[in-house]
């Protein structure tokens, strides 16, 4: 029975919540655990703090109707009386790019003290992106210092690293690819092997809730595979890095191909995302990656190679393409209007990605701050980011935040498209004639170039050679 292990979640941000709401939805008993007292008091209201689909219905189920969801800031005592503790705590990075591990270390302490106070066996699992050798050096022996236990005795120790994506984070958790664990000792990784067969069942089985139809399929038991903590560590990076080198990569395609009359980047990448060795995903050119975790996980391991000698030249490749890639969309309106002093921009999306309100590390931030920087007004509009990017410094109060598409639109000398949001897909040429002159530089590749030429729309886009079309 599920219901018979309980397990805490330290770190109720995205990444914890989500995880612990999955646990809480099969069954198992679950305490999230924050520091923010605020957090806490949303989600024991049913209710969450950040934009997710599919999250709020999820969230409402597992603490109001089944109750198998509280959250609470009482970490030690909530922790005592689990048997596993999941680490979910963030790993923001620091000015020379390295890994801030303050709040694992943190993390690992209050587990410690509470594992002092336990008579039985505890595990405790990193889930928190965290530069290889974190586990075995910071976290097992803060665990060690503050219990007076010793690691595969006292207390089992395994990482597991987190794969989902925001905006789908509810599909992925539910649907992994595959389970990574790290472990510590055999029995570590035996035991977190048996929760994770226990929440996704051996046998066929139906996740009891059925709504918006993402629970409607049969979820099997994805494929387990265990690895040293290290490994497990370093598999979160290689991953991470690989999908910002495709990203990279096909912008740095985009360059090239706005340099050849009439060839276009989309069909480039449909050209070879069909070669099964390449595949289509994460091939779409644009304005360049940004979000919690590609930035700041490729710098991170950046870093930590040069701690250990060697010298990451894809990497360092990788940031400065997706660097160029904002620039290039304000060297794109240059090219349109000249000097953009005094005219007015209109950016439409916010979010680093459509299904986010998250602003962190968001490709619009540098584009904003050069379009701001050359001597524009900005006015934007995104249908979730909106507040989030009000309460960041770098833009925040600098710009204007229209009420409606429209209104951001009206009066425009340029348009950036900077997400893809559903919204402005079905944007119209004639939507965009209430601008002063309707110039779009369409950062996302979401409108047909010919169509929006033709009916009078001045348009660029990433990774196009317009000249002679
Ligand atoms: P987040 O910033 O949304 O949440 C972190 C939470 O930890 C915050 O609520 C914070 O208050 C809390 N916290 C800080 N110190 C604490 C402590 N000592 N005890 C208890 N709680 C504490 O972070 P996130 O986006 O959920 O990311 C968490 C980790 O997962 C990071 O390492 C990140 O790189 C990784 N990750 C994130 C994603 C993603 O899409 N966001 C995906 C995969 C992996």
């Amino acid at each position: 029975m599920n219901s018979e292990i309980k397990i805490t979640v330290t770190g109720t941000g995205f990444v914890g919540l989500v995880t612990a709401a999955i646990f809480a939805d099969k069954g198992f008993n679950v305490v999230a655990l924050d520091i923010d007292q605020e957090k806490i008091d949303i989600v024991n209201k049913g209710e969450t703090f950040f934009f997710e689909p599919n999250l709020p219905p999820l969230i409402r189920r597992v603490t109001l109707d089944k109750r198998k969801l509280t959250a609470s800031s009482d970490i030690i005592d909530s922790i005592k009386e689990s048997d596993v503790t999941f680490i979910c705590v963030g790993t923001p990075s620091q000015e020379d790019g390295s890994c801030d591990l303050q709040y694992i270390e943190q993390s690992a302490r209050d587990i410690g003290r509470a594992i002092k106070l336990k008579e039985d066996y505890h595990l405790v699992v990193a889930k928190s992106t965290i530069v290889p050798g974190t586990t075995r050096n910071l976290i097992k022996v803060a665990i060690e210092k503050e219990s007076g236990k010793k690691a595969g005795e006292g207390f089992g120790l395994c990482m597991s690293p987190e794969f989902l994506r925001e905006g789908q984070s509810v599909h992925d958790t539910v649907f992994p690819d595959r389970i990574v664990i790290g472990e510590f000792d055999l029995r570590s990784g035996e035991m977190l092997e048996g929760i994770f067969k226990k929440l996704y069942k051996d046998e066929q089985d139906e996740f009891t809730a059925n709504w918006e139809g993402l629970y409607n399929k049969i979820v099997n038991c994805p494929e387990i595979i265990r690895f040293s903590l290290e490994t497990a560590e370093c598999i979160k990076y290689a991953n991470n890095s690989f999908l910002a080198t495709k990203i990279s990569f096909i912008n740095e395609f985009a360059n090239i191909c706005e340099r050849i009359d009439g060839v276009d980047i989309n069909d480039i990448a449909k050209g070879i995302g069909l070669d099964f060795r390449i595949n289509p995903q994460f091939l779409r050119a644009g304005a360049g990656f940004g979000g919690s975790c590609f930035p700041k996980d490729v710098r991170a391991i950046m870093k930590f190679a040069k701690d250990v000698g060697y010298e990451p030249k894809i990497l360092q490749s990788v940031i400065d393409v997706n660097a160029h890639q904002a620039k290039r969309m304000v060297e794109l309106a240059e090219e349109k209007l000249g000097d953009l002093s005094n005219l007015k921009a209109c950016v439409l999306g916010l979010s680093f990605k459509p299904g986010t309100d998250d602003m962190r590390s968001a490709p619009s931030i540098k584009i904003i701050d050069q379009l701001l920087s050359k001597g524009m007004t900005v006015i934007a509009w995104d249908p979730e980011a909106m507040n989030e990017a009000k309460k960041a410094h770098w833009i925040g109060e600098k710009i204007t935040y229209a009420d409606s598409i429209h209104e951001a639109l009206k009066g425009a000398d340029v348009c950036f498209l900077v997400t893809e949001w559903d919204e402005f897909k079905n944007l119209e040429p004639m939507d965009f004639k209430i601008m002063k002159t309707p110039t779009l530089i369409d950062g996302r590749r979401i409108y047909d170039p010919k169509r929006f030429l033709k009916e009078g729309i001045d348009y660029s886009g990433i990774g196009i050679g317009l000249k002679s079309n």
